[in-house]
Protein backbone atom coordinates (compact mmCIF):
# COMPACT_ATOMS: atom_id res chain seq x y z
CA UNK A 1 0.00 0.00 0.00
CA UNK A 2 1.41 3.56 -1.13
CA UNK A 3 2.12 5.46 1.93
CA UNK A 4 0.12 8.77 3.09
CA UNK A 5 1.39 11.77 2.36
CA UNK A 6 2.32 14.29 5.43
CA UNK A 7 1.39 17.52 3.86
CA UNK A 8 3.67 20.38 5.36
CA UNK A 9 2.51 22.44 3.19
CA UNK A 10 -1.20 22.01 4.54
CA UNK A 11 0.11 21.87 8.32
CA UNK A 12 1.92 24.85 7.89
CA UNK A 13 -1.02 26.69 6.81
CA UNK A 14 -2.46 25.92 9.95
CA UNK A 15 -0.13 26.79 12.09
CA UNK A 16 0.35 30.44 10.19
CA UNK A 17 -3.27 31.08 10.77
CA UNK A 18 -2.75 30.87 14.32
CA UNK A 19 0.23 32.80 14.27
CA UNK A 20 -1.72 35.30 12.68
CA UNK A 21 -4.74 35.70 15.65
CA UNK A 22 -2.02 35.61 17.65
CA UNK A 23 -0.29 38.42 16.07
CA UNK A 24 -3.60 40.31 15.94
CA UNK A 25 -4.35 39.77 19.37
CA UNK A 26 -0.68 40.90 20.59
CA UNK A 27 -1.90 43.84 18.46
CA UNK A 28 -4.58 45.01 20.26
CA UNK A 29 -2.56 45.30 22.98
CA UNK A 30 -0.15 47.77 21.24
CA UNK A 31 2.49 44.79 20.58
CA UNK A 32 3.73 44.63 16.96
CA UNK A 33 6.08 41.53 16.78
CA UNK A 34 9.02 42.79 14.92
CA UNK A 35 11.87 40.05 12.95
CA UNK A 36 14.68 41.33 11.83
CA UNK A 37 16.65 39.38 8.78
CA UNK A 38 20.64 40.13 7.86
CA UNK A 39 21.54 38.76 4.53
CA UNK A 40 25.02 39.47 3.65
CA UNK A 41 26.23 38.33 0.26
CA UNK A 42 24.14 37.80 -3.05
CA UNK A 43 23.57 33.88 -2.31
CA UNK A 44 20.39 33.33 -4.80
CA UNK A 45 19.45 30.17 -2.72
CA UNK A 46 19.76 32.49 0.12
CA UNK A 47 17.55 35.16 -1.37
CA UNK A 48 14.89 33.13 -2.13
CA UNK A 49 14.94 31.85 1.62
CA UNK A 50 14.86 35.27 2.34
CA UNK A 51 12.27 36.33 0.27
CA UNK A 52 9.79 33.59 1.86
CA UNK A 53 10.68 34.36 5.31
CA UNK A 54 10.07 38.13 4.74
CA UNK A 55 6.57 37.21 3.05
CA UNK A 56 5.78 34.74 5.25
CA UNK A 57 5.38 37.74 7.92
CA UNK A 58 3.49 40.10 5.70
CA UNK A 59 1.14 37.49 5.52
CA UNK A 60 0.90 37.02 9.66
CA UNK A 61 1.08 40.38 10.37
CA UNK A 62 4.57 40.54 11.63
CA UNK A 63 6.85 43.28 11.03
CA UNK A 64 10.01 42.62 9.15
CA UNK A 65 13.03 44.58 8.57
CA UNK A 66 15.45 43.34 5.77
CA UNK A 67 19.00 44.02 5.96
CA UNK A 68 21.00 43.44 3.02
CA UNK A 69 24.87 43.62 3.19
CA UNK A 70 27.72 43.41 0.85
CA UNK A 71 29.59 40.24 0.21
CA UNK A 72 32.59 42.18 1.13
CA UNK A 73 30.84 43.48 4.51
CA UNK A 74 33.48 43.03 7.26
CA UNK A 75 33.21 40.78 10.36
CA UNK A 76 33.37 44.28 12.50
CA UNK A 77 30.17 45.94 10.67
CA UNK A 78 28.20 43.10 10.36
CA UNK A 79 28.46 42.19 14.19
CA UNK A 80 27.57 45.85 15.17
CA UNK A 81 24.32 45.18 12.71
CA UNK A 82 23.82 42.55 15.00
CA UNK A 83 24.46 44.50 18.92
CA UNK A 84 22.29 47.14 17.46
CA UNK A 85 19.26 44.53 16.65
CA UNK A 86 19.79 43.21 19.90
CA UNK A 87 19.33 46.79 21.53
CA UNK A 88 16.10 47.75 19.53
CA UNK A 89 13.07 46.83 21.41
CA UNK A 90 11.30 46.65 18.44
CA UNK A 91 12.99 43.82 17.19
CA UNK A 92 12.26 40.61 18.66
CA UNK A 93 13.27 37.51 16.58
CA UNK A 94 16.98 37.96 14.94
CA UNK A 95 18.01 36.05 11.60
CA UNK A 96 21.31 36.26 10.02
CA UNK A 97 21.02 33.72 6.85
CA UNK A 98 23.47 31.55 6.86
CA UNK A 99 25.18 30.56 4.85
CA UNK A 100 27.67 34.08 5.74
CA UNK A 101 30.40 35.39 3.28
CA UNK A 102 33.90 32.67 3.94
CA UNK A 103 35.85 35.18 5.55
CA UNK A 104 33.11 35.71 8.27
CA UNK A 105 33.35 33.82 11.35
CA UNK A 106 29.52 32.43 11.66
CA UNK A 107 29.57 31.07 14.98
CA UNK A 108 30.59 34.55 16.02
CA UNK A 109 28.01 35.88 14.17
CA UNK A 110 25.68 33.64 15.58
CA UNK A 111 26.91 33.35 19.12
CA UNK A 112 26.42 37.63 19.27
CA UNK A 113 22.68 37.18 18.25
CA UNK A 114 21.00 37.78 21.88
CA UNK A 115 19.91 34.34 23.00
CA UNK A 116 16.07 36.06 23.82
CA UNK A 117 15.79 37.01 19.88
CA UNK A 118 17.61 34.38 18.47
CA UNK A 119 14.28 32.81 16.46
CA UNK A 120 16.53 30.00 14.74
CA UNK A 121 17.77 28.43 17.89
CA UNK A 122 21.67 28.22 16.88
CA UNK A 123 23.23 30.36 19.65
CA UNK A 124 24.88 27.92 22.28
CA UNK A 125 22.87 29.13 25.28
CA UNK A 126 19.61 27.69 22.90
CA UNK A 127 21.40 24.57 21.68
CA UNK A 128 22.08 24.08 26.10
CA UNK A 129 18.99 24.37 27.03
CA UNK A 130 17.66 21.75 24.12
CA UNK A 131 20.74 19.50 25.63
CA UNK A 132 19.66 20.05 29.29
CA UNK A 133 15.50 19.24 28.68
CA UNK A 134 14.35 22.54 29.04
CA UNK A 135 14.34 23.79 25.66
CA UNK A 136 13.73 28.06 24.49
CA UNK A 137 14.25 28.87 21.05
CA UNK A 138 14.33 25.19 19.24
CA UNK A 139 16.14 25.27 16.14
CA UNK A 140 12.97 26.11 13.21
CA UNK A 141 13.66 22.97 11.22
CA UNK A 142 13.93 19.96 14.25
CA UNK A 143 10.70 21.94 15.26
CA UNK A 144 8.99 21.45 12.05
CA UNK A 145 9.78 17.51 11.98
CA UNK A 146 8.09 17.11 15.79
CA UNK A 147 5.24 19.29 14.60
CA UNK A 148 4.38 17.01 11.46
CA UNK A 149 5.37 13.55 13.63
CA UNK A 150 2.59 14.80 16.25
CA UNK A 151 0.29 15.55 13.49
CA UNK A 152 0.42 12.10 11.95
CA UNK A 153 0.14 10.68 15.25
CA UNK A 154 3.30 9.02 15.19
CA UNK A 155 4.10 7.05 18.95
CA UNK A 156 7.39 8.06 19.29
CA UNK A 157 7.68 6.76 23.02
CA UNK A 158 9.99 3.66 22.89
CA UNK A 159 9.79 3.95 18.66
CA UNK A 160 13.79 3.56 17.11
CA UNK A 161 14.11 6.59 15.35
CA UNK A 162 17.26 7.02 12.99
CA UNK A 163 18.34 10.44 12.12
CA UNK A 164 20.91 10.27 8.98
CA UNK A 165 23.03 13.52 9.27
CA UNK A 166 24.69 15.73 12.23
CA UNK A 167 24.44 19.25 11.46
CA UNK A 168 24.01 21.79 14.53
CA UNK A 169 20.94 22.89 12.41
CA UNK A 170 19.00 19.59 11.68
CA UNK A 171 20.34 16.57 12.88
CA UNK A 172 21.58 16.96 16.57
CA UNK A 173 19.09 19.27 17.58
CA UNK A 174 16.16 16.92 16.25
CA UNK A 175 17.86 13.96 17.60
CA UNK A 176 17.52 15.29 21.19
CA UNK A 177 14.32 16.10 20.29
CA UNK A 178 13.02 12.67 19.66
CA UNK A 179 15.17 11.43 22.65
CA UNK A 180 13.27 13.58 25.16
CA UNK A 181 10.36 11.88 23.33
CA UNK A 182 11.63 8.67 24.60
CA UNK A 183 12.11 7.34 21.35
CA UNK A 184 15.38 5.24 21.11
CA UNK A 185 17.66 7.32 18.73
CA UNK A 186 20.31 6.25 16.51
CA UNK A 187 22.62 9.24 14.61
CA UNK A 188 24.10 8.14 11.38
CA UNK A 189 26.67 10.12 9.08
CA UNK A 190 29.19 10.55 6.73
CA UNK A 191 31.22 7.89 8.76
CA UNK A 192 28.67 5.34 9.36
CA UNK A 193 29.35 1.73 8.24
CA UNK A 194 25.69 -0.42 7.79
CA UNK A 195 23.42 2.62 7.31
CA UNK A 196 21.51 0.46 5.24
CA UNK A 197 20.60 -1.95 8.05
CA UNK A 198 20.68 0.89 10.28
CA UNK A 199 18.15 2.54 8.72
CA UNK A 200 16.15 -0.14 7.79
CA UNK A 201 15.61 -0.85 11.55
CA UNK A 202 13.74 2.53 11.91
CA UNK A 203 10.04 3.19 12.79
CA UNK A 204 11.11 6.40 12.72
CA UNK A 205 13.66 7.30 9.34
CA UNK A 206 14.93 10.94 9.09
CA UNK A 207 17.23 12.02 6.46
CA UNK A 208 19.18 15.49 6.77
CA UNK A 209 21.87 15.18 4.16
CA UNK A 210 21.86 17.23 1.20
CA UNK A 211 22.51 13.97 -0.86
CA UNK A 212 19.73 13.33 -3.61
CA UNK A 213 17.95 9.92 -2.95
CA UNK A 214 20.80 8.50 -0.63
CA UNK A 215 17.80 6.44 0.84
CA UNK A 216 16.22 4.14 -1.18
CA UNK A 217 13.08 1.44 -0.60
CA UNK A 218 15.73 -1.12 0.41
CA UNK A 219 16.07 1.23 3.65
CA UNK A 220 12.96 2.02 4.72
CA UNK A 221 11.26 -0.34 6.91
CA UNK A 222 7.99 -1.59 6.18
CA UNK A 223 5.59 0.35 7.73
CA UNK A 224 7.81 3.09 9.06
CA UNK A 225 7.71 6.93 9.14
CA UNK A 226 10.00 8.64 6.74
CA UNK A 227 10.84 12.41 6.93
CA UNK A 228 13.14 13.88 4.43
CA UNK A 229 14.41 17.24 5.34
CA UNK A 230 16.74 17.26 2.26
CA UNK A 231 16.51 19.44 -0.97
CA UNK A 232 18.59 19.22 -3.76
CA UNK A 233 18.44 20.49 -6.80
CA UNK A 234 18.61 18.46 -10.14
CA UNK A 235 20.37 19.01 -13.27
CA UNK A 236 17.28 19.54 -14.92
CA UNK A 237 16.38 22.53 -12.43
CA UNK A 238 13.45 20.05 -10.13
CA UNK A 239 13.86 19.79 -6.46
CA UNK A 240 14.25 16.80 -4.93
CA UNK A 241 15.01 15.43 -1.33
CA UNK A 242 17.17 12.94 -0.06
CA UNK A 243 14.85 10.33 -0.06
CA UNK A 244 13.86 8.25 -3.17
CA UNK A 245 10.34 9.13 -2.95
CA UNK A 246 8.57 6.65 -5.24
CA UNK A 247 10.29 3.97 -3.87
CA UNK A 248 9.94 4.85 -0.01
CA UNK A 249 6.71 5.40 -0.48
CA UNK A 250 5.66 1.77 -1.56
CA UNK A 251 7.06 0.66 2.23
CA UNK A 252 6.85 3.38 4.37
CA UNK A 253 3.12 4.37 6.25
CA UNK A 254 3.87 8.15 6.04
CA UNK A 255 5.97 9.88 3.84
CA UNK A 256 6.92 13.58 3.43
CA UNK A 257 7.27 15.00 0.30
CA UNK A 258 9.78 17.34 -1.16
CA UNK A 259 8.90 20.40 -2.12
CA UNK A 260 5.71 20.71 0.28
CA UNK A 261 7.12 18.82 3.59
CA UNK A 262 9.82 20.39 5.77
CA UNK A 263 10.11 23.48 4.17
CA UNK A 264 6.84 25.04 4.85
CA UNK A 265 6.87 23.74 8.55
CA UNK A 266 10.44 25.34 9.27
CA UNK A 267 9.48 28.59 7.75
CA UNK A 268 5.89 28.18 10.09
CA UNK A 269 8.22 27.30 12.93
CA UNK A 270 10.08 30.68 12.44
CA UNK A 271 7.34 32.89 12.86
CA UNK A 272 5.95 30.69 16.16
CA UNK A 273 9.02 31.64 17.46
CA UNK A 274 9.22 35.11 16.94
CA UNK A 275 5.82 35.37 18.45
CA UNK A 276 6.99 33.23 21.29
CA UNK A 277 10.04 35.96 21.73
CA UNK A 278 7.44 38.67 21.54
CA UNK A 279 5.71 37.38 24.46
CA UNK A 280 8.48 36.38 26.48
CA UNK A 281 10.55 39.77 25.82
CA UNK A 282 7.88 42.11 26.71
P1 LIG B 1 25.07 19.66 6.47
O1 LIG B 1 25.46 20.60 7.55
O2 LIG B 1 25.83 19.62 5.21
O3 LIG B 1 25.09 18.18 7.13
C1 LIG B 1 24.91 17.06 6.34
C2 LIG B 1 25.08 15.83 7.19
O4 LIG B 1 24.91 14.69 6.34
C3 LIG B 1 26.45 15.71 7.85
O5 LIG B 1 26.32 15.30 9.19
C4 LIG B 1 27.15 14.61 7.02
O6 LIG B 1 28.04 13.80 7.76
C5 LIG B 1 25.96 13.76 6.60
N1 LIG B 1 26.27 13.01 5.39
C6 LIG B 1 26.84 13.44 4.25
N2 LIG B 1 26.96 12.44 3.37
C7 LIG B 1 26.45 11.35 3.96
C8 LIG B 1 26.29 10.00 3.56
N3 LIG B 1 26.67 9.59 2.33
N4 LIG B 1 25.73 9.15 4.41
C9 LIG B 1 25.32 9.56 5.64
N5 LIG B 1 25.43 10.82 6.08
C10 LIG B 1 26.01 11.69 5.25
O7 LIG B 1 23.54 19.83 6.06
P2 LIG B 1 22.26 20.41 6.85
O8 LIG B 1 22.41 21.87 6.99
O9 LIG B 1 21.97 19.59 8.05
O10 LIG B 1 21.14 20.16 5.75
C11 LIG B 1 20.87 18.86 5.29
C12 LIG B 1 19.89 18.93 4.14
O11 LIG B 1 18.68 19.48 4.63
C13 LIG B 1 20.30 19.84 2.98
O12 LIG B 1 19.79 19.32 1.78
C14 LIG B 1 19.62 21.15 3.29
O13 LIG B 1 19.37 21.91 2.12
C15 LIG B 1 18.33 20.63 3.89
N6 LIG B 1 17.66 21.56 4.78
C16 LIG B 1 16.35 21.74 4.58
C17 LIG B 1 15.64 22.56 5.43
C18 LIG B 1 14.19 22.73 5.21
O14 LIG B 1 13.59 23.62 5.78
N7 LIG B 1 13.56 21.87 4.41
C19 LIG B 1 16.29 23.22 6.47
C20 LIG B 1 17.65 22.99 6.68
C21 LIG B 1 18.33 22.14 5.81
P3 LIG B 1 29.40 14.38 8.41
O15 LIG B 1 28.96 15.12 9.63
O16 LIG B 1 30.18 13.16 8.71
O17 LIG B 1 30.01 15.27 7.39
Amino acid sequence: MAARILDGKALAAQVRAAVKQEVAALSQRGIRPGLAVVLAGDNPASRVYVRNKVRACEETGVRSELYELPAAVSEEALLDRVLALNDDADVHGILVQLPLPKHINASKVLETVSPAKDIDGFHAANLGALVAGVPHMVPCTPAGVMRLLDHAGVQLAGARAVVIGRSNIVGKPLALLLLARDATVTVCHSKSRDLQDIARSADVLVAAVGRAKLVTGAMVKPGACVIDVGVNRLPDGSLCGDVDFAAASAVAAWITPVPGGVGPMTIAMLLENCVRAARTQI
